[in-house]
């Protein structure tokens, strides 16, 4: 069992009111690190006070972006409990990232127990209020203060916390979408499947381009033919083309394995609905539109759970999916998932690990 030493805070903050919560906004008071030196492996985990980190400005991770992270949440139920969902995925993901990025992997145990740790400690920072949640931040730098390409020799894991509030306050509103052909995202053995940053900092450019035509997100294609579908901003997408539920397949690498892709296709398929992973191309889905068949489509992830796609846009041609409104079975997804996270419905699929 992780050994874990714990620093109290001297002075705790004032929680901000849930309806302001925002998302990724507030930290909470405590924060866990644990440090890995070569020869020693990981050591020294600690929960500490959360407070700025000293690094050299050396550091290996501000100059070669030798960087990973998770996310996952902590959910209030009614009775008062707090529960995690599939933390294990995120843990196993953790690792696998770990490997395409040479960083050296953490025992999923350890991890494991660092999480629920923090979490329990910071227990009075879970929210009460309906859609609010502790969203858990784990993520690894490199710290080897050096400037020459290589992987580190020391490492930083680093476990915050952040209160959340519910993506939708309003419903859920679908979303307009615009089909990116010039970006990409990932490509074929690159770092789409490995949680990074680096991912983001590329992606970055074409959430400007969607703003361009008035969409909010931008679909990511393939990085050669820029044909097939890989997934929206950043979450995975799925698309509802005559009652049959259709996602991107994750053969190719470019796609992130997504716990809530995951939980989606699982819990679709003990409905009977038929749901097919494949590849998929943009041009297959504006011929089912054409043709009436294109019934919805939506973005799967744990900040916004299931996100629908009201609009989508391939260079200035626009279709309309479900009337711009949300449909039956990402109604459904959505009433399902959060049912079980947040502990209204019974979790037979054993998804959630309560923490006290
Ligand atoms: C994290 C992430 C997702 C969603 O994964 P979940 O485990 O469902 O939260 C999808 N795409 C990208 C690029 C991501 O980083």
């Amino acid at each position: 069992m992780l050994d874990i030493k714990i620093t109290r805070a001297e002075t705790l903050k004032e929680k901000p009111e849930d309806s302001k919560l925002g998302f990724g906004k507030y930290f909470t008071d405590h924060m866990f690190l644990m440090d890995y030196t070569e020869g020693r492996g990981w050591h020294d985990a600690r929960i500490v006070p959360y407070a700025p980190l000293t690094l050299e400005p050396s550091s290996m991770v501000f100059h070669y972006a030798q960087e990973l992270f998770e996310g996952l949440k902590a959910y209030r139920t009614e009775s008062g409990k707090i529960q995690l969902f599939r933390p294990d995925r995120n843990v196993a993901r953790m690792n696998n990232t770990c490997e395409r990025l040479c960083v050296p992997k953490l025992n999923p145990d350890d991890v494991l127990t660092a999480i629920k740790s923090l979490v329990a400690y910071e227990a009075d920072w879970v929210p009460h209020s309906a859609g609010t949640s502790l969203y858990i931040r784990p993520f690894i730098i490199a710290t080897d203060a050096a400037l020459g390409v290589h992987p580190s020799h020391s490492y930083l894991f680093i476990i915050i916390l952040s209160p959340v509030g519910t993506y939708y306050a309003a419903g859920l509103d679908p979303v307009k979408i615009y089909i990116e052909k010039e970006y990409v995202r990932a490509v074929r053995g690159g770092t789409g499947q490995a949680k990074c940053g680096g991912n983001y900092a590329a992606s970055l450019i074409a959430q400007s381009k969607a703003e361009e035509y008035g969409c909010e997100q931008a679909l990511w294609t393939d990085g050669v033919e820029h044909k097939y579908i890989d997934e929206v901003g950043s979450m995975n997408v799925f698309f509802v083309i005559n009652g049959e539920v259709v996602t991107p397949d994750l053969s190719d690498g470019n796609i992130l394995p997504g716990v809530t892709r995951a939980s989606s296709i699982e819990l679709m398929r003990s409905w009977g609905l038929k749901v097919t992973e494949r590849k998929v191309t943009a041009a297959e889905l504006f011929e089912a539109h054409a043709a009436g068949r294109l019934d919805e489509a939506f973005g799967t992830g744990t900040a916004a759970v299931v996100s629908p796609i009201g609009e989508l846009n391939d260079s200035g041609k626009s279709i309309i999916i479900n009337d711009g409104k949300i449909g039956a079975i990402s109604q459904r997804l959505y009433d399902e998932l959060t049912g079980i996270q947040w502990g209204k419905i019974p979790d037979k699929f054993g998804w959630t690990v309560e923490i006290q």
